[in-house]
């Protein structure tokens, strides 16, 4: 096999965090949190899942669960040891709890979520002996791409909620005026 250099490794986690970024596009397109993910196994991406739980009115549908089910229906297998999956975003406690379920191998995050993330940002289920023995997590890859894409998603759908009060006041405006 050949001997993997550091720079290489990096290399390749960049790689694959863009890979999961061009899935965060996907559910932006579809008007949903643009969180994306991708599974890897033997240096491969044999999943992809972005987040969509409004359209599938479906409170689990983050990526990293759309990912993990494509990738144990690909392998024919519920675990998936060996296993590595790249997320956009520090994965909640639902999303972590079924990594270290399926036993994946290592989680790489981008962005850390302060709000929800369970790699260490709000919990660390991770350094948790008594939880987990399977799954490490590796977050910053990607780190500021991941998180600008997240603020330009909220800060857009912040400025069209401003544009729909705007039109709707202009609107009232003009019945007004029609008496
Ligand atoms: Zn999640």
């Amino acid at each position: 096999m050949p001997e993997v250099q550091a720079g290489d490794l990096a290399h390749d986690r960049e790689a694959f965090m863009r890979e999961a970024l061009v899935e965060a596009q996907r559910a932006w397109d579809l008007g949903e949190v643009p969180v994306g993910a991708v599974v890897v196994k033997d240096g491969v991406v044999i999943a992809r899942g972005f987040n969509q739980p409004i359209a599938g009115h479906d409170p689990t549908a983050h990526a990293e669960i759309v990912a993990l089910r494509a990738a144990a229906q690909a392998l024919g297998n519920y675990r998936l040891p060996g296993c590595e999956l790249y997320v956009t975003l520090e994965p909640c406690v639902m999303c972590s709890g079924a990594m270290m379920h399926a036993r994946v191998a290592k989680v790489v995050y981008g962005a850390r979520d302060p709000k929800t993330g369970a790699a260490g940002s709000v919990v660390d289920l991770y350094a948790s002996a008594q939880l987990n023995h399977h799954t490490q997590a590796v977050g910053g890859v990607l780190d500021e791409e991941c998180g600008k894409l997240l603020k330009a998603f909220f800060a857009s759908r912040r400025a069209a909620s401003r544009a729909a009060r705007a039109e709707r006041e202009k609107e009232q405006d003009q019945e007004q005026e029609l008496g």
